[in-house]
């Protein structure tokens, strides 16, 4: 199974509302697919999370170390990748092109053996999971809380079991928000708090400690990544268990946070952490720190595809009668590619979705959508 090509696809839609994070503006739609094609023509699929541009000029970088390579030695890639670039790297682009090559390998490794991925991490425990619906941006030219209120209890009676909401903007105003998305949700919905670290030590302490009686399963990226002592201040100030890691990369940027305690929930992106290879690790270290790990998942089917397949070969921790299932996170915002890359979309049936159980991913990829938004194609 030697690699002949390596192809990126960028796909990119431009919004007709722009919206917004605590630390980020949207005004399109952009995303990276890769593309590996084998010598006897096998074709493997992944994304990479974050920026098109540089994660496909890394890509294009690795491209070189993988061409003759054996697609089936995925460690021996995935070492081979890092080691080649690990002087200057170690985190972020260099992490996330990898992540994007390391899942095309797996799917080809799939296709290969015609099994899951599911069942070539060591197999399903489940064939469907429970999503959660994220949403509720701060959208222009819209009332914020209104607009979120309205849009979250309509997730609440499409299916969603749970909803999650950003933050970040002021802790007054996010207490007006949370307090409507309650109502307009009830108290039957789960609700999770994001502040994609757009508060400092004290603003989260204070924000934890007013919202705990919303009832809030969880309150994600309180603060920066890097800060790793005001993760643990967050934690020990307010009652509310913590969330992270969508921004921590490989099992070097999960150790200490999971053993400094950090965090009660681990949060690593497929298409970020570096891939199915490098997540199975961060999922040990979790197992061994007693922390919940569930996936970070911001992209289209193919990155859908792959945490599914991951979420089916998710040991219970622990093993019981009646385990803690892990939880899927669906994307609410606009995305006209998100599913459409696709044949067969990867959607949700009153909040739960089927994980694929053919070779690889489980997925087709409709070339023709990747044609329709490529770049040129919209301009
Ligand atoms: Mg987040």
């Amino acid at each position: 199974m030697r690699i002949a090509e390596v192809r990126t696809h960028l796909l990119e839609h431009r919004l007709d509302t722009a919206f917004e994070s605590a630390s980020m503006r949207f005004d399109k739609r952009v995303h990276l697919l890769v593309e590996i094609i084998c010598e006897d023509g096998t074709t493997g699929w992944g994304e990479c999370l974050g920026p098109a541009g540089p994660n496909a000029a890394t890509v294009a970088a690795y491209a070189g170390w993988l061409r003759g390579m054996n697609a089936l030695e995925h460690e021996r890639i995935w070492a081979t990748l890092y080691n080649a670039l690990r002087d200057q790297g170690q985190r972020g682009i260099t992490v996330t092109a990898l992540s994007g090559i390391d899942i095309a390998l797996w799917d080809i490794k799939g296709k290969a053996y015609g099994q899951p991925v599911s069942v070539l991490l060591g197999g399903r425990w489940r064939e469907s999971v429970r999503a959660y619906a994220t949403g509720s941006f701060k959208r222009d030219g819209v009332d914020r809380v209104a607009d979120n209120a309205e849009e979250c209890g309509g997730h609440a009676r499409a299916g969603f079991h749970a909803v999650k909401i950003k933050i970040g903007f002021g802790v007054e105003e996010d207490l007006r928000l949370i307090e409507a998305v309650r109502d307009a949700i009830g108290p039957g919905t789960r609700l999770m708090i994001d502040a994609n670290h757009g508060y400092d030590t004290i603003e989260a302490i204070t924000l934890g400690q007013r919202a705990a009686k919303y009832g809030i399963d969880w309150f994600e990226e309180p603060v920066v990544p890097e800060q790793l002592a005001a993760y643990r201040k967050v934690r020990a100030g307010q009652p509310i268990p913590v969330a992270g890691g969508e921004t921590w990369h490989t099992r070097w940027g999960f150790a200490e946070p999971l053993a400094s305690g950090c965090v009660d929930i681990a949060q690593p992106d497929l298409c970020g952490v570096g891939g199915f290879t490098e997540a199975k690790r961060v999922a040990d270290l979790c197992t061994h720190h007693g922390v919940r790990l569930v996936p970070h998942v911001w992209g289209t089917a193919v990155q859908i595809a792959a945490a599914l397949q991951f979420m089916a070969a998710m040991v219970p921790n622990p093993v019981r009668q009646s385990p803690v299932e892990p939880i899927m996170e669906f994307d609410r915002t606009h995305n006209p590619f998100r599913q459409a890359v696709v044949t067969t979309p990867l959607e949700h049936d009153s909040g739960v979705v089927r994980i694929p159980d053919a070779p690889g991913l489980g997925i087709e990829i409709d070339r023709d959508a990747l044609a329709r938004f490529a770049p040129e194609a919209e301009a």
